[in-house]
């Protein structure tokens, strides 16, 4: 995915501090928390100047930690029980948008992308749909792919939530801010 990610993370986002109950929220910052999912909605993707810089292009940025749910869910984990024996109950809040946002960033990578959804216990490439190479460039492969559609309609969908929210006709927002 290439321009679906931020947008995904400020629609996810969003979603969240309107389903949440007010309890959860009453003491949570929404600029902060904004700022952590969609840092997550792009986290996993700062591999590239490992890819670029360190390894050379020599491997699948796909294939680096940073997009394997298990080292994820291990890390998350152990700064979740961090928070928990620390008594940080604000702080559970930004990580479970960032995790959540991690996770909606694997997921969205899996449509033309590979990731390893079973890893350890098996390194099978999960992968929804197979882009082929008809392009010079690689990415003009996966932007003339109709699987492009998704990414496009992620951007229009963030599009309008933004420009509702300017013309102040999104009120259970407004509400929550
Ligand atoms: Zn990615």
């Amino acid at each position: 995915m290439f321009i679906g990610h931020i947008p995904a993370g400020y629609i996810s986002t969003k979603t969240v501090f309107q389903i949440l109950p007010h309890r959860y929220i009453e003491n949570i910052r929404i600029q902060f928390a904004m700022f952590w999912g969609i840092f997550g909605s792009i986290f996993p993707d700062l591999d590239m100047f490992y890819f670029y810089l360190i390894d050379k292009k020599q491997h699948l940025h796909h294939g680096y930690w940073t997009h394997i749910p298990f080292y994820w869910l291990s890390i998350i984990l152990l700064i979740f029980l961090i928070f928990i024996a620390c008594g940080k109950r604000s702080q559970i809040i930004y990580l479970f948008v960032f995790s959540l946002n991690i996770f909606i960033h694997l997921f969205l990578d899996t449509i033309v992308g590979k990731i390893r959804w079973l890893y350890p216990f098996s390194s099978h490439d999960f992968v929804f749909f197979h882009v082929p190479a008809c392009h010079n460039w690689w990415v003009w492969n996966f932007i003339f792919h109709w699987t492009f559609l998704f990414e496009i309609i992620i951007v229009a969908t963030a599009f309008i939530i933004i420009i509702r929210e300017y013309l102040g006709q999104n009120k259970s927002i407004i509400q929550i801010t």
